[in-house]
């Protein structure tokens, strides 16, 4: 369970986040979703004790991260939007110091590693250092680094950028299956057809402030929108499109 209590964040006089409240339990995988600047990834660096809030509290479990950040963190397995991975570390070490920050090694770890590699069909670059990755190879190793301790929350910024069908698909089953198994998810994303058909619950932030969230059923409902699809949504609660700019630029 992941519960934010009047979540704040300025940069000198800037609001990025501004008195964020929300409840994630478990067994709910939930989106959070907002134009670009939003302040989406602020909050999750938050969430992931990365970045000190300038007030509020973040929860991990029921422990708050501030007053007790390893117990926190413990519970946490964060996956953040730019793929950062040790060039000089191979695919395993990598995933070996990523559960030794966890105090976690021996056998059972090398056969979650091999688990981790083979289910995202890294196996046979287990050994090869991540300098010869690709993009999506990255990420999926960053996927399992956060997976290698067997966090209770998985927060994740931007999840499907990079990946290929078969591994966003692969993702999509897991983030499911994990949930259902009492686990919970707080994913960020554009695709809004990926928050549409994946998350149980979404919010949508805006200037550092929720402006909807729930079902997308209450959602609709919260903004007299029953007619309107999550891209409509999101267009009116965050600024539509601006046409008559489009014109200006376009015009011949
Ligand atoms: P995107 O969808 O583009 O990734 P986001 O919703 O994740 O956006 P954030 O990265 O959280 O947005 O940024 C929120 C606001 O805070 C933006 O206006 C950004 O310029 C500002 N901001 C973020 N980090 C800093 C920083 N270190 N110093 C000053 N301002 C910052």
């Amino acid at each position: 369970m992941i519960r934010l209590i009047h979540l704040t964040k300025q940069y000198g006089k800037f609001t990025a986040v501004d008195g964020i409240d929300l409840e994630v339990p478990s067994g709910e995988l939930f989106g959070f979703l907002g134009p670009n600047g939003a302040g989406k990834t602020t909050t999750f660096r938050m969430i992931a004790g990365i970045l000190r809030p300038t007030s509020g509290t973040v929860e991990i479990g029921g422990i708050d991260i501030t007053r007790s950040p390893l117990e926190a963190k413990s519970r946490l397995g964060f996956i953040p939007d730019r793929p950062f991975v040790y060039d000089k570390l191979t695919g395993g070490e990598f995933l070996r110091f990523a559960a030794a920050l966890y105090g976690q090694q021996g056998p059972a770890v090398e056969r979650r590693i091999d688990e981790l590699l083979e289910l995202f069909e890294l196996t046979r670059w287990k050994d090869e250092l991540t300098e010869s990755y690709s993009h999506g190879m990255r990420q999926k190793l960053i996927i399992s680094g956060a997976l290698v301790h067997r966090p209770a929350v998985i927060v994740v910024d931007e999840p499907m950028v990079g990946l290929d069908p078969k591994s966003a698909r692969l993702l999509k089953d897991l983030f499911r299956q994990f949930v259902d198994r009492g686990g919970t998810v707080l994913m960020s994303t554009h695709t809004l057809e990926v928050a549409e058909t994946m998350c149980d619950r979404l919010a949508i932030i805006h200037g550092g402030k929720i402006v909807a969230h729930g079902t997308m059923a209450e959602v609709q409902e919260q903004t007299s929108s029953e007619d309107l699809g999550l891209e409509d949504l999101f267009l009116k609660l965050t600024g539509g499109l601006r046409d008559h700019q489009l014109d200006t630029i376009l015009e011949a």
